[in-house]
Order: C-alpha cells, then structure tokens, then sequence
C-alpha cells in the first residue's frame, strides 16, 4: 500500500540540508533552469490538468509544475526526500506525494478511477524503461509522457525502421514519439557518465497496428528481437518455436522478406507478420481440437 504523504504530517522543514544523492536510486539533480524550461514547455500544460511527477526528488522540476496546474501527484520511492518535499513546496494543497515504487505503483488508486492526467519526469535510469513500459501499458494510460531518459533510450524510442528495437516497437505501438532536446551531463548534481535526452510522447487514440491482442503482438516481436543480427526466418523460428520453413511460409504470406532483420520492420509490417501468424495459430488449434475430439 503506497503511503500518501498528507502536507501537515511532516516535521521535515523547508531549511533542511539535503540527504547525499543515493546513486542506486538514479539520484541526478537537474540543476539547468533551461532544461527545466524545457521540460515543462514540452508539456503544453493547462491550468486545469493532472500531472504525474515519478521521482520528484529534490523538487527542481515539482517547484515548476506546480504553479501551472490543478493538482501534482508526486510518486517518490526515497522516503526521506518524498516526507520532505511537501514542505519544501510550501505545503500546498495541490501537492500529493506517494512514498512507492513507480514500476508497481497502483495506479487506479492513486489517481482515482477515471480523468485525464501527463507524465513528466526526469527519470531515474536504472529503471526508465519498466516505468514508461508501464504507463503506456496499463489500463488508465496518461495523455501524454514527457520524460527525461539516457539519449540512447529517447533515441530507440524514437527510431525509424533500420535501427529499430524491441522498445522502438512498444513504444511506438502507443505514442507518437518526438525528442525535444539533448541535455549534457553538467546540467545534473552529480553529474551522470551519459549525456541524457528530453523525449516527448503523445499517446495515440488507438494502437499503431490494429491487433487483437497486444499481449501475443509482443510476444511476436520479443521473438522477432530475440537474436536480432539473425535474419527473420532464424530468430522467430527460434523465438516461437516453429521450423524454419514454415516460418519462411508465414512470412511470405504477410508479404515481408525472410531474409531481413527485426530492426528493419515497420510497425505495419509487424502487424501483417501478427495477422498471418494470429491465423496460423488459429487453424492449428482447431485442426489439434478436431484431431483430439
Ligand atoms: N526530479 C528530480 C530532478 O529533476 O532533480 C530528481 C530526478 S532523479 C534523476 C530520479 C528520482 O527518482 C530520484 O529522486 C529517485 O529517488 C527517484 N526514484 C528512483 N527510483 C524510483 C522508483 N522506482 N519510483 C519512483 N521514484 C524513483
């Protein structure tokens, strides 16, 4: 059960010095007002909206958000900064902080069950890529995510066939991806070793590719990417299980040469390997069904 953090309960003052940044907690502060400008800009806020900050830490960006919208829910998984950041933004009511972990976080609860709300947030890297898997995926999806990630995560979330990856397909499965900016690692306390990227996703009204089942989409790009140097043929054949031949069949059928590679796939292909594959598995279940009966 998160604990949600009421302003009133804290004896922590806005006066109190700083813990030491715990590295094992992605602890970079962003010390760039222009980054941070950035950050908030890339959200288009209104006064009205719902903001998710995941790892407020210290309160660099909360201190920005805060006077543009309605209400900022602040999921920290650090107890000492989450217990003194209400104090810190001066105890406003629009304030609520939640002491959990945003990759397991219940959502629905601490939100309620319906209204739209953002993302924004510097991510801690150890675990950027659980956490926005988990927003694009869960059943009270945000409108948008505007995230600060290592640059060669942006950059995958980002990419075009011929350099695309497993999250380049999740990714782009929900959202419409945009980067925003490349931010050097002066701009954090302590610095990070990597240069970071602002990334911008605005989530689509329905899924890229129309499936019937996003779960077994996954399921076939995850093999798809399984040994992505391997052409086609190899790595679903050893993803899923199939021989080869019949993966070569399968392919062909969904008109996508068996010689190519994962990384050089666009979601509509993808979709079209899905639809022959979705069918296949079909025609065996009911031929094993009559076979069984
Ligand atoms: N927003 C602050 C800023 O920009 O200066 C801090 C960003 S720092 C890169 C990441 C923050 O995420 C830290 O405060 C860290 O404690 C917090 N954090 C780390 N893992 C987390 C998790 N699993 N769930 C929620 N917060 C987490």
């Amino acid at each position: 059960m998160p604990i949600a953090f009421a302003v009133t309960a804290f004896s922590v003052s806005a006066e109190s010095p700083p813990s030491r940044p715990r590295r094992s907690l992605g602890q970079h502060f962003l010390v760039n007002d222009r980054i941070l400008g950035r950050i908030v800009a890339a959200a288009r806020l209104s006064p009205g909206d719902t903001v998710v900050e995941i790892g407020p830490g210290r309160g660099a960006l909360t201190r920005r958000l805060l006077p543009a919208v309605e209400r900022l829910v602040a999921v920290e998984l650090d107890g000492v900064l989450a217990a003194a950041l209400p104090a810190r933004m001066g105890n406003l009511p629009s304030l609520a902080v939640v002491n959990d972990d945003a990759r397991t976080l219940d959502l629905a609860t601490v939100l309620g069950p319906e209204g739209a709300y953002k993302v924004v947030a510097n991510l801690p890297y150890y675990a950027a890529n659980p956490i926005i898997r988990r927003f694009l995926e869960c059943d009270r999806p945000p409108e948008l995510m505007v995230v600060m990630v290592q640059r060669e995560v942006a950059e995958s979330m980002a990419a075009v066939p011929g350099r695309m990856s497993l999250l380049s397909v999740a990714t782009q499965f929900y959202a419409r991806v945009e980067m925003v900016c490349d931010v050097s690692p002066a701009s954090f306390r302590p610095p990070p070793k990597v240069t970071s990227a602002v990334v911008r996703l605005e989530r689509l009204p329905q899924p890229a590719v129309n499936v019937a089942d996003a779960e077994s989409f996954f399921d076939l790009a995850r093999a798809g990417f399984s040994a992505p140097r391997k052409q086609l043929r190899n790595s679903l054949s050893h993803g899923l299980s199939l021989e080869t031949p019949l993966v070569a069949d399968l392919l062909a059928q969904a008109g996508v040469d068996a010689t190519r590679r994962a990384e050089t796939l666009t979601l509509e292909e993808w979709g079209n390997i899905y639809t022959v594959w979705a069918d296949y598995r079909l025609s065996s279940a009911v031929a094993g069904a009559a076979v069984c009966g």
